[in-house]
């Protein structure tokens, strides 16, 4: 393909695709083929302030709209992906390199999102109680207004559906900084959006990287930021956006531990082991990271590794696509390399495809370390591979899990109920598995780790009943009236024309 025939990625604002201010673009890569596919337009301050303007003259009309009315564009929208779903997950493939069954499978998923928003009319409604005689209090959920949404590589569909089909539903307008690494879907997206019938201005994206971020973080006008990515840049949106007096949730990396015991049933455990650490190729936020056994757990561990060495390089449905670029390859090798001269023994060697061209390749990797201080123990590597330690006693197995900065996810791996119960309190991590590798909680349960850690800065979830929290302010009414015996004729004349009219 010559250079004039690869596709300029636009922003989308007030209803349009248009250029940003700078003549700057990034390349855009196929990562299982190094192909160039499009050269994305980054975006700017001034082109975020562009996009503010037209979703703040947008804001009053679409918060006027009845939920009901917001919540038929929601449904139309969720038909429309539906109907699109094999061109968006075509898309999904080819930007982000995972199969087309995984693809498909995060369509799904964004859209089960989708699908609760609809159900806004009900989600809105407030509460309603006497709080004393005579005295009656209501509370009414109002939108926020102009929000913002940033979102990383890892799933292009799904984790910009975790906020926005719920903020647009209760009556928000979203700007979206999609990754750089996978602007396509989201471009298709907005396309999705405005033939549901969203207006202009209420559903923008702005593309960029830390200029447009930084431009949303510090713009007026803005009332709340959401951010999904790496730890390091979390801290920094939340900081940013806290100093700009924004609402904000940003969630970080993760570094997941699943605990296995003796009684576990080895066929499940195994498979779901291996597909959670090695799905996506390992670049899942809820991705196995640490393996704890407690006890030998031979059975189990011989069946993780056939399990993992059997994976097929590939997008094929049960192979295991790409990394997303050459810096994410070198960064894992790095983990795998460091691990392996520090005396871990590989015992699946995912090193193997690094070697294969064209494309950004890393195998399955399965490492067993004999102490629990390696940096493949800790840090976040963000790639298919699962670090296994063994330990004699169920609370050095907490220990470990309790030790990590990250609070995302923790599972327990048992068949009898006692004992993943007396786990399940125990562990540090916001959202837990029994038997479940990948432990996504779905609605009305909200996403999100532990607060404080360095999965999650701020205290609110996405996604369920903390976005509705999020993306909404309560307000609270308090009233009096006095009571008369009965109407006086006339009175009801308005209901009663009204009533007659059904
Ligand atoms: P990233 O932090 O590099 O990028 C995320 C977003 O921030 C992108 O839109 C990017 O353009 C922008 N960005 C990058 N550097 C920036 C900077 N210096 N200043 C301002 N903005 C910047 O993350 P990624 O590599 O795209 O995604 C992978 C990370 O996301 C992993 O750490 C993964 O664990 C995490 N993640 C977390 C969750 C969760 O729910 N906790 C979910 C998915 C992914």
């Amino acid at each position: 393909m010559s250079v004039e025939e690869i596709e300029e990625i636009y922003n989308f604002v007030g209803g349009a695709f248009t250029k940003s201010s700078s003549n700057d673009f990034l390349d855009v890569h196929a990562p299982a083929s190094g192909e160039l596919i499009a050269r994305v337009n980054v975006s700017n301050m001034s082109d975020v302030t562009t996009a503010v303007l037209a979703a703040q003259s947008a804001q009053v009309e679409w918060a006027s709209l009845t939920n009901m009315k917001r919540s038929k564009i929601m449904f139309k929208f969720r038909e429309l992906v539906e109907r699109d779903t094999d061109e968006l997950s075509a898309l999904i493939v080819q930007e982000h390199g995972k199969n087309f069954a995984e693809a498909r499978a995060e369509v799904a998923k964004g859209n089960e999102t989708v699908e609760w928003a609809c159900g806004m009319p009900s989600l809105m409604a407030g509460r309603r109680t006497e709080v004393s005689k005579g005295v009656v209090c209501y509370d009414v959920r109002e939108p926020l207004g102009v929000v913002v949404s940033i979102v990383p590589f890892n799933f292009p569909f799904m984790v910009p559906m975790w906020t926005v089909p719920i903020a647009l539903a209760a009556g928000n307008c979203v700007i979206l900084k999609p990754s750089e690494k996978v602007p396509l879907t989201m471009n298709k997206t907005a396309k999705l959006m405005a033939e549901a019938g969203v207006p202009p201005g209420v559903f923008q994206i702005i593309h960029g990287t830390k200029d447009a971020v930084n431009g949303l973080c510090d713009a007026p006008g803005l009332r709340a930021v959401t951010f999904v990515g790496s730890s390091l840049v979390a801290e920094l949106v939340a900081k940013r956006c806290r100093a700009n007096g924004k609402r904000v949730l940003a969630m970080g990396g993760a570094k997941n531990h699943l605990v296995a015991l003796e009684d576990c049933d080895t066929n499940g455990a195994a498979k779901d082991i291996v597909a959670s650490f090695a799905g996506c190729a390992g670049q899942r936020c809820m991705a196995a990271s640490v393996l704890v056994l407690v006890g030998e757990c031979k059975d189990l561990m011989a069946k993780v590794v056939e399990h993992a060495s059997a994976l097929q390089k590939g997008q094929e449905k049960g192979q295991m696509g790409p990394i997303i670029d050459a810096a994410s390859k070198a960064r894992i090798l790095g983990y795998i390399n460091g691990a392996v001269e520090r005396g871990a023994k590989c015992l699946v060697d995912g090193r193997s495809w690094a070697k294969d061209t064209p494309g950004h390749w890393v195998g399955p990797t399965v490492l067993f370390f004999d102490s629990v201080d390696d940096p493949c123990l800790r840090e976040e590597i963000f790639g298919p591979v699962l670090s296994v330690v063994r330990v004699d006693t169920w609370q050095k197995a907490v220990d470990i899990e309790n030790s990590s900065p990250f609070g995302n996810a923790a599972s327990i791996y048992t068949s009898v109920g006692a004992h993943a119960e007396w786990f399940t309190p125990r562990f540090a991590a916001g959202m837990i598995g029994v038997n479940i590798g990948v432990p996504v909680p779905r609605e009305p349960f909200s996403f999100g780790g532990h607060a404080n850690s360095v999965s999650k800065f701020g205290d609110f979830d996405v996604t369920g009943d903390g976005a509705m929290e999020f993306f909404t302010n309560r307000r609270k009414v308090t009233t009096k009236w006095t009571k008369i015996d009965r109407p006086t004729e006339g009175d009801c004349t308005d209901h009663a024309n009204f009533a007659g009219q059904m």
